[in-house]
């Protein structure tokens, strides 16, 4: 056990959630930074048991004295720095409030870091969405970045700030290269939670149909609770690094289809129809990670790889949703986010007659 004080922005989100709990169970003391929404938003810490466990501190990425307050009253020892505009197909509709918080935002954190206490160590949550396409596969620490969405062009700039601030000012900052991770309390926006969630609709009979965009692009899809541990490693290094977290494995969206069906007892042929509303203007074809420099020099290694998390995610949205058919709401997500047919994004908008 330890007495550290860790402090966590973006603790509401997916990664946040499994993070706290995470450096709960070492022994940390968890702050967390939440900004206010009219409609509080804590669904995945209760959903974790963690919610009672933690301190919580109104904040904003785009507001540095939110963050400087945040943490001068936590006195932290570990900064993980985790709220982003995270989603991709979003960063194209509003791209200047995502180069703010997901790129800005980073210098923020890493400035207040700089201002209150030099000696905290830094995490920054970095992305495969760096590689882009036309690159060499799999990626590792050493593939040339090409970023090819706003969401990605904001995420390199906070890369190489940490990289500066480490050379530069001697912060212990370490970039998590981080390929995506899912889990059942992954955003409903995201494809694998949006394919698992509707398959478990569909098949209790309260859904009848799953649009897509891209079906042929590939990822390298891993279970975020693993991924959560390799942040922390990186933080308990002698020296601060960047490093590659993935599982070395690549399967599309149409494979991830299949399997989310099958484990929900269902075809998908006559169910799954693409949508263009929901394509990109640009969208990476492939990712896959090569963790072996996270293996050699953190001892970590993925164990959940794709079939396991397809199922298990299925599984959860099963019992979510035969638990809402029996007329519980909450704690999570998925009764009451807005149907997608209700959001008419930018391109839906532009495709309107006059
Ligand atoms: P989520 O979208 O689930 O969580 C994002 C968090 O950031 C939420 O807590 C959100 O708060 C918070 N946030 C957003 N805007 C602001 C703001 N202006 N000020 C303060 N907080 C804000 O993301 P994940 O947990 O999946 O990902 C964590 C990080 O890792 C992100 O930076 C993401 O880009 C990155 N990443 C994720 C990968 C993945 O596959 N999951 C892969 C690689 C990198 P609120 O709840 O209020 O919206
Ligand atoms: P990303 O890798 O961070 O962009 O994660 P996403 O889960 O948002 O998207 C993964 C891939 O699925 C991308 O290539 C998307 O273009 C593709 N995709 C296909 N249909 C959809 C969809 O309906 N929603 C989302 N989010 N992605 C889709």
């Amino acid at each position: 056990m330890t007495d550290k004080r860790a402090l966590i922005t973006g603790i509401t989100g997916q990664d946040g959630a499994y993070l706290a709990k995470f450096l709960l169970e070492k022994g940390y003391k968890v702050f967390g930074i939440y900004r206010r929404l009219s409609t509080p938003n804590f669904w995945r810490l209760q959903y974790l048991d963690v919610f009672d466990k933690i301190e919580l501190i109104p904040g904003e990425l785009t507001d540095a004295t939110s963050i400087v307050e945040a943490i001068k009253s936590s006195e932290p020892d570990e900064i993980y720095n985790l709220a982003a505009q995270s989603f991709v197909g979003a960063s194209f509709e509003q791209p200047i409030g995502t180069g703010e918080i997901t790129g800005l935002g980073v210098t923020r954190v890493l400035d207040a870091l700089r201002q209150v206490n030099p000696g905290i160590k830094f995490y920054q949550a970095s992305t495969s969405e760096l590689y882009g396409n036309n690159c060499p596969s799999p990626q590792n620490e050493s593939t040339p970045f090409n970023p090819s969405s706003p969401y990605a062009a904001a995420k390199l700039y906070g890369y190489s700030i940490t990289d500066i601030y480490r050379k530069g000012y001697g912060i212990f900052a370490c970039n998590g290269i981080l390929f995506n991770h899912e889990s059942p309390l992954r955003g409903l926006e995201f494809v694998t939670r949006k394919i698992t969630n509707t398959a478990a609709k569909i098949a209790l009979g309260i859904e009848k149909e799953l649009k897509l965009g891209n079906m042929d692009s590939k990822r390298d899809w891993g279970y975020a609770p693993e991924y959560v541990e390799a942040m922390w490693l990186m933080l308990q290094q002698d020296e601060p690094d960047d490093f590659v977290v993935a599982t070395n494995e690549t399967h599309s969206v149409k494979e991830f289809v299949e399997k989310a069906f099958e484990a929900a007892g269902l075809g998908w042929q006559d169910k799954v129809m693409v949508d263009k509303k929901f394509t990109r203007p640009i969208d990476i074809c492939l990712l896959s990670g090569d963790p072996s420099k996270a293996k050699e020099k953190l001892g970590w290694e993925p164990e959940i790889k794709f079939g396991d998390l397809v199922k298990l995610m299925v599984k959860a949205d099963m019992e979510r949703w035969e638990r809402w058919q029996n007329g519980e709401r909450f704690p999570w997500d998925a009764p009451n986010y807005p149907n997608e047919n209700q959001i008419l994004s930018k391109k839906s908008f532009l495709d309107r007659p006059g």
